[in-house]
């Protein structure tokens, strides 16, 4: 790992020329909320030595060239609502938020296209596309809080993906910023694109130890015409996980399809104090279904209900969107009601293999005594399993998750399935992606690290180490 310097009060005054004073601070009290971000186990949070807010790609470029010059480490922020402690300054140095480049430049609603600075809240991009008559497909949980910079550096998913796919199949183009301070335009607006390698592509989802993300060009589509989200309710896991291969199958290709296993329902029903229906042995999958009219809408809605019924369902309901989105997307802070500590695995198996990986986590849990929390965007493979630490005791919660993961994620990778869907890799599995990659593939990432960033000042000690 390379040896960084102290930011001196020398340093501090050339990064003050280029932003103005009002952009940067040193204060203990305001540099805290950068120390972490939602994770809230404190061995992960560490205090950046100053934070900076530029306001335009230029100014960018001109601190990474201080960086370059003074050997110090630069950590890229968005909104700080990670799970994997990536945006976490795990060196010190330099916090650059981008909160403050938070334009949106141009909404083109004649090309379907939008260009943006990386600071712009997600939910803001979908007003605005909706603005213009058109949509933006891209929809993590998080949406009210993350910027689409974060969105883009962690290719995040969200609940659109099994029809929209994730950020990067979102995205035309991206201005950047080298480890160097070089300014460079990757990708373009255009359909197709066999131009050499794609470089865009690889700095999405590459949690900012590539490059930095200033402007982002995303693809708009046409608003959906209707919608109909429907829940249907199942007595056990199996019957309600099925569900989910078969829909895929069926070839009408939803927008949406959630899974919460009953002990989920049961925690968001007691942290938001609100009944929800059949809660007692109710295990939830939320199908979200676009038609190109109402009979279209309807003919979906009837084959999915008779689906969920010869599947075992106890009731299909049409779900009020508002409140089943607020069950769902309530999963993490009840999880965290019940549990300040707890492990979010974020893994993803071929979409076929949901219902094996959820017979693994019951029968862990069994052998572990411990509970999960299970919300999950089933309809791309990817399982959010909140492991929660509860009463375990501080010595033996460590190795309790150790064997825990360790068995869990052999079963997944005999699977063919993978760490991270959607929240990225950051410090929190750097271990696991050491001991799950293959050599040759983590040679290769390792290979690709050292070539844009030599001395290491990206995002240091994320994702992997590297020598
Ligand atoms: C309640 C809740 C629900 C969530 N739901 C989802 C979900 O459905 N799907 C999903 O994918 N995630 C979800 N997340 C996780 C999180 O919101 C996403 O990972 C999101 O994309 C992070 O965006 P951010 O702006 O907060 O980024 P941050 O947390 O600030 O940063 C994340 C990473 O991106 C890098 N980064 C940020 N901006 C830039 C930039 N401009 N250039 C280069 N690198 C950059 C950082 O260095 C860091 O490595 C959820 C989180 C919460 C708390």
């Amino acid at each position: 790992m390379a040896e960084y310097n102290p930011v001196t009060p020398e340093i501090i005054s050339r990064l003050t020329q280029i932003i103005g004073p009002k952009n940067i601070t040193t204060d203990p009290e305001k540099l805290e909320q950068y120390s972490h971000d939602e994770e809230s186990d404190t061995q992960y949070h560490k205090m950046p030595e100053v934070v900076l807010f530029p306001e335009n790609t230029e100014q960018v470029a001109e601190i990474m060239k201080v960086a370059d010059q003074e050997l110090i480490p630069v950590v890229a922020r968005g909104a700080g609502t990670g799970l994997a402690c990536a945006a976490v300054p795990i060196y010190g140095g330099i916090v650059l938020s981008f909160e403050k480049m938070n334009r949106i430049l141009e909404v083109n609603a004649e090309n379907m296209y939008m260009i943006v600075e990386p600071g712009v809240r997600t939910d803001d991009i979908q007003a605005a596309a909706a603005k213009a008559g058109l949509f933006y497909a891209g929809d993590p949980c998080s949406g009210d809080s993350c910027f689409i910079g974060g969105n883009v550096a962690t290719n995040a998913g969200g609940n659109r993906a099994v029809k929209y796919g994730t950020t990067r199949d979102q995205v035309y183009a991206i201005k950047m910023v080298t480890a160097q301070g070089e300014i460079v335009d990757l990708g373009g607006r255009l359909a197709k694109n066999s131009t050499g390698y794609n470089l865009e592509q690889l700095i999405i989802g590459s949690e900012g130890t590539l490059g930095l993300i200033t402007e982002i060009t995303l693809k708009l589509a046409p608003q959906p015409q209707e919608v109909i989200d429907l829940l249907g309710i199942f007595p056990d896991v199996d019957s309600a996980i099925g569900i989910v291969p078969k829909l895929i199958r069926a070839g009408i290709t939803p927008t949406s399809v959630e899974f919460m296993d009953n002990d989920t329902v049961k925690s968001v029903e007691h942290f938001l104090n609100e009944k929800l229906p059949h809660s007692e042995r109710g295990h939830y999958v939320i199908i979200q279904v676009e038609g190109i009219n109402e009979t279209d809408l309807e003919d979906k809605s009837v084959f999915i209900d008779e689906l969920c019924n010869s599947n075992g369902a106890i009731e299909v309901l049409v779900g009020d969107p508002a409140k089943v989105w607020k069950w769902r997307k309530a999963y993490l802070e009840a999880s965290r009601h019940e549990s300040l500590i707890m492990a979010k695995e974020d893994l993803v198996v071929p979409v076929d293999h949901i219902p094996a990986v959820m017979r693994v986590v019951t029968a862990l849990n069994a052998k572990y005594g411990v509970q999960t929390r299970v919300a999950s965007h089933a309809g791309d493979g990817n399982v959010h399993l909140n492991i929660l630490k509860g009463k375990t005791p501080d010595a033996e919660w460590e190795q309790t998750l150790y064997d825990y993961q360790h068995e869990l994620y052999k079963a997944v990778y005999k699977m063919g399935g993978k760490l991270s869907g959607e929240h990225g890799i950051g410090l929190k599995r750097k271990k696991l992606m050491h001991e799950f990659t293959h050599p040759v593939e983590l040679k290769m990432m390792q290979a690709i690290k050292k070539a844009l960033d030599p001395k290491l000042l990206l995002n240091p000690g994320k994702i992997f180490d590297v020598k």
